[in-house]
């Protein structure tokens, strides 16, 4: 059945009243490949940021690290204690897979019952799409809107064993990187060069007998991000334990991130880095557009037929086919 149509006020209007089904109705805007569906999805977004509050008022948090290191079992203990707080907490993902397989590193399973539950908390599976580029931005398009409609602490959440990451640490205000007790960076699965990325690394499962082993990863790490070169935030990364299932050490997590804040509010890396972000994902939004202007244009597409044989079968250089491509692009 096709959903009522709505116009560009009424998802203004539902969205800045903090109304559920219109926020996710809008985020379906986002998401949709249509391009009346984007155009009306372009005009609730540019509508709500001409007159929403201070840019800094929300939180934006990155939540990473191997499958099976308890992201969704984390992120329900630290979105219960927010909504607890009085905070209104959004659940976003970015899941890699769901640009190639349609499949799910994330998981279909069950997840966050309790958190879902809460009507302060929203909870989005993440957007799936032909690429991870497109994935993403309809995940940052998604973070204006939920933050329009009043959850001031937004978490997103990735595997850290691809590029997805990189894409939500262009998101965020802060990265936390989950880590399993114990292991080394070979163990942990996952990638090279996210624990640079890391502004708080957090040992996950310190409970039970694994106490001693989170302690020693801890002592690992905290050389480890010794070792790092200094941040262009000026914060230190900090290394600490919890265990999202006892739902201990939750709140000195939250504190490290208040401090984070603090330090890079007070100092301006917070401002500077959403204008660089925001900048950067204007290039993006650019470049990926004008691809899809190309590649749908009907005469690029005969001239790429014509001449990708040629191309293929060494009677033309790549390059003055690629110009001739391009010409044709120009003169249609
Ligand atoms: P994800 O794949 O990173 O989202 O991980 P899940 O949240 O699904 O957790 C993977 C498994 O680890 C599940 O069986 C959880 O119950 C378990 N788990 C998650 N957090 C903890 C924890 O703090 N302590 C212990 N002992 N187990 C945990």
């Amino acid at each position: 059945m096709p959903r009522p149509k709505r116009t560009v006020e009424e998802y203004v209007r539902g969205i800045r009243a903090g109304d559920r089904v219109i926020l996710g109705q809008a985020i379906t805007l986002v998401e949709s490949a249509r391009p009346e569906h984007q155009a009306q999805a372009q005009a609730v977004i540019n509508t709500l940021l001409e007159t929403r509050p201070a840019d800094t008022a929300s939180v934006r948090i990155a939540i990473t690290g191997a499958p099976g290191v308890g992201k969704s079992t984390f992120i329900e203990a630290l979105g219960m204690y927010l909504v607890e707080q009085g905070h209104k907490v959004a659940v976003l993902a970015i899941d890699p897979s769901s640009s190639v397989s349609h499949g799910s590193i994330l998981g279909d399973k069950t997840r966050m019952e309790r958190l879902a539950a809460s009507e302060q908390a929203f909870i989005r599976p993440s957007p799936s799409g032909e690429s991870l580029g497109g994935v993403a931005r309809k995940t940052r398009e998604t973070v204006l809107l939920v933050e329009a409609a009043g959850y001031d602490i937004v978490l997103i959440e990735t595997v850290g064993v691809g590029q997805s990451e990189t894409a939500v640490h262009r998101m965020t205000d802060v990265f936390l990187l989950l880590l399993l007790p114990g292991a080394g960076d070979e163990l942990q699965g996952i990638k090279r060069g996210i624990v640079e990325m890391a502004d708080i690394l957090a040992v996950n499962k310190a409970d039970g007998d694994r106490i001693q082993l989170a302690n020693q990863a801890r002592a690992h790490y905290l050389n480890a991000t010794h070792l790092l070169p200094a941040k262009a935030s000026g914060w230190t990364p900090q290394v600490l334990t919890c265990s999202a299932q006892d739902q201990t050490g939750i709140p000195g997590i939250w504190e490290a991130v208040q401090a984070y804040r603090d330090q890079t509010l007070a100092n301006s890396y917070l401002q500077k880095n959403r204008r660089y972000q925001a900048h950067y994902w204007f290039r993006e939004a650019l470049d990926s557009g004008l691809q899809a202007l190309f590649y749908n244009n009907p005469g690029v597409q005969a001239r790429l037929a014509e001449l990708e044989p040629e191309v293929l079968a060494g009677r033309m250089s790549p390059f003055a086919a690629a110009e001739a491509v391009i010409r044709k692009f120009l003169e249609s």
